[in-house]
This record gives C-alpha cells, structure tokens and sequence, in this order.
C-alpha cells in the first residue's frame, strides 16, 4: 500500500438500478414516473444566453413557489440537487451528536452510505415481521432519526400521528422524514413543522413530478433548521440549482392538474397490478407509493428477477437479509404493467 492511500476517505458507494441503455426495455426498476412532466415544462422557452450567468444562488423563485405551494414561508424552505444532495447535507447539518443515529433495517439503502462516507455513527432498527416501522423502537437516546414515509422499498405508509409520536418522544434531536413517495397516497408530516421544531420533511421531483432527470429535492422546516442547512450548502457550493432546474422547477409546480391526473393514473394501476399478481401466488405489502413489494409464493424472486430481465423487463431485486426474497416493482403505465403481467402469467 502507497503511503498516502491511508489518507483516503475509503468508501462502499450506493449502488444505483440499473439504466439500461437499449430502447425497448420496460424499466420497472427505479421508481421513475412514466407520464413525464407537465406540457408546460416541455413547453417551456429557456433563454440559454443566460447560461453565461450564474444561476441565483438561493433558486428564489423556485423556494417560492414551493412555499407557497405549502402554504410556507420561504425560511421554512430549502432547495437542492435530488433530495439525494438535501439529505446528504442534511446528515453534515444535523448530525453530529457522538450518539447513533438511528434508522429501519429495511429502508432506503443510501441512508448508511451517508452515514459511512461522514463517519456518522449509526444503528438500524429491525421493522417488524410484517415490515412496519415501530415508533416505541425510536424512544430512546439517539443522535438523529431519519426514515422515509412512505418507507422504501416495502411501499408501506404510517399516518401523521405515527411521525408526530416519534418527532415529540425526540425533541432534542432533529427527524428527517423522507417523503419521496408521499403524493402517492401516504399523509405528509408538513402540517407539523410549526409545532415541532426538530423536524425536517424532505421531498423530490424525481418520482410523483415525473422530473428524475432534472434533479430537484426540498426540505420542509423550521426557519432556523433551513438556516443552518443553507449556511452549510453556502460552505460547501453556493450554484446547487442551475437555471434550467430552477425555471422548469417552476413550471411543474404550477400545473397542479396534471400532477394530480398523473398520480391517480399511477394510483388505480397500482391497485389493478396488485389484483393480477395476487391471483398469480404473490402477496404484496400494502403499498402507498408508486411501486410495489411483492413475494412469490413458490418462485424465488432472483430467479423472476432475471428471467424478466432476458424479457428486457427490469424490476429491482435486493440481494440482502430479510428482503432477497422479495422484488420492488415500479407501477409503469397500464401497458407496461399487462406486459409484466403476461410473462408472469408464462413464467408461473
Ligand atoms: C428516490 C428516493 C430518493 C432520492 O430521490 P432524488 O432523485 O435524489 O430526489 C430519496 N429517498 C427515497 C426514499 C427515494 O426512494
């Protein structure tokens, strides 16, 4: 080993799904929305001139519009590159306590990345057998909670009540609720942020706003949580938001209409998906999200997980304890999902 390579911040990366390169595959694997975003962001003229500009630093009109979107002030907002960005400076924000933070065993993988690349100290909390969060498990000393609600990838949603639970039996701490998938039926923890100092609500418009590629996530919060969080975004890079983001980002927030249209369309084939493959031997847990988390009852889900994929249909297995027996299906649109559907009709 070299002299220096004992210096080097040695990390495991997360590891993303897949994005196939071929055309005609149907991608059931990374929870993207199939409709796309709104007309008026594809409509949307961008002067491109003023990319010889750098963009504003505090994305205004965007926090604006978020903010009033929720009915917020625009201190209680914060803006970012994916919520991947919010939450990763949201862990150097808020996490520096010498005591664990804590988070599900079975969750968003990425959140133990985080912890690992800032030398965070952390412990999972096992969900229960039917893979429920249980908040008793969180009433003890920690340094920070974070979990999704929607949970990721069990689909499995906990009502505001559950989240306020937990955020009151923690106040000297910050919890960072991560709602990607909440527009798809799971009730938002936004309404608590004036009651509740410690806590953090971050969301995207990667899954409900159909707008991945452009790499948009918000935090929620109290002005003096935002404020912290900005001083560390504005140590770090002050440009997260270019224009383009910023002006598109805009634009989706207000077409409200389509947005809703999109989610119910995602929602009743969701509903639909799950009858087809119940009557095929799977059990899927009850799913609030744009995906579902299915078993097969005799098949084992590596072995579907590769068959489909020779059928150029991508799903997301995870090799790992408690959950290889199960796979994360994206709902696609309803032709997508009668495609699946026929190849698991062959396949069982
Ligand atoms: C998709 C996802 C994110 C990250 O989304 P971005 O594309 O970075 O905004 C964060 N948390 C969970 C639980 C997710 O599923």
């Amino acid at each position: 080993m070299s002299g220096w390579e004992k210096n080097i911040r040695k990390v495991v990366p997360y590891v993303p799904g897949e994005q196939p390169k071929e055309e005609d595959v149907i991608k059931l694997n990374t929870n993207e929305n199939p409709y796309g975003p709104s007309p008026r962001v594809k409509g949307k003229q961008l002067e491109l001139e003023k990319l010889r500009l750098y963009p504003d630093p505090c994305a205004s009109q965007l926090v604006k519009a978020i903010a009033d979107y929720h009915g917020l002030k625009t201190e209680n907002v914060f803006v970012g590159v994916g919520s991947d960005d919010v939450i990763a400076m949201s862990f150097l924000t808020f996490f520096n306590s010498e005591k664990e933070i804590l988070f599900p065993d079975v969750t968003y993988s990425f959140y133990d990345v985080w912890a690992d690349m800032l030398k965070i100290p952390y412990r999972t909390v096992a969900v229960d057998d039917k893979f429920k969060i249980l908040s008793e498990d969180y009433k003890c000393p920690n340094g920070g909670i974070i979990f999704p609600n929607p949970n990721a990838p069990t689909g499995i949603a906990e009502p505001v009540s559950f989240v306020e639970d937990i955020v009151s039996a923690n106040k000297d701490v910050i919890v960072i609720v991560d709602e990607a998938y909440v527009d798809f039926g799971g009730e938002s923890a936004v309404s608590l942020i004036d009651k509740y100092d410690n806590l953090l609500v971050v969301r995207t418009f990667s899954k409900s706003r159909s707008m991945a590629g452009i790499r948009i996530g918000y935090a929620m919060g109290n002005e003096k949580l935002i404020q912290y969080l900005n001083d560390v975004k504005y140590s770090f890079n002050s440009y997260t938001m270019n224009m383009p983001s910023i002006e598109l980002g805009v634009m989706s927030i207000e077409d409200e209409g389509y947005f809703r249209e999109s989610i119910a369309k995602v929602i009743s084939t969701r509903e639909r998906f799950i009858k087809e493959i119940e009557k095929l031997g799977f059990t899927c847990l009850p799913s609030k999200a744009n995906f579902v988390f299915a078993t097969h009852e005799r098949l084992k889900a590596k072995y579907i997980f590769e068959e489909a994929k020779k059928n150029k249909i991508y799903v997301r297995h995870f090799n790992k304890p408690r959950i290889e027996n199960y796979l994360r299906i994206t709902i696609g649109t309803d032709e997508q999902m009668d495609i699946f559907i026929d190849f698991l009709k062959n396949l069982v």
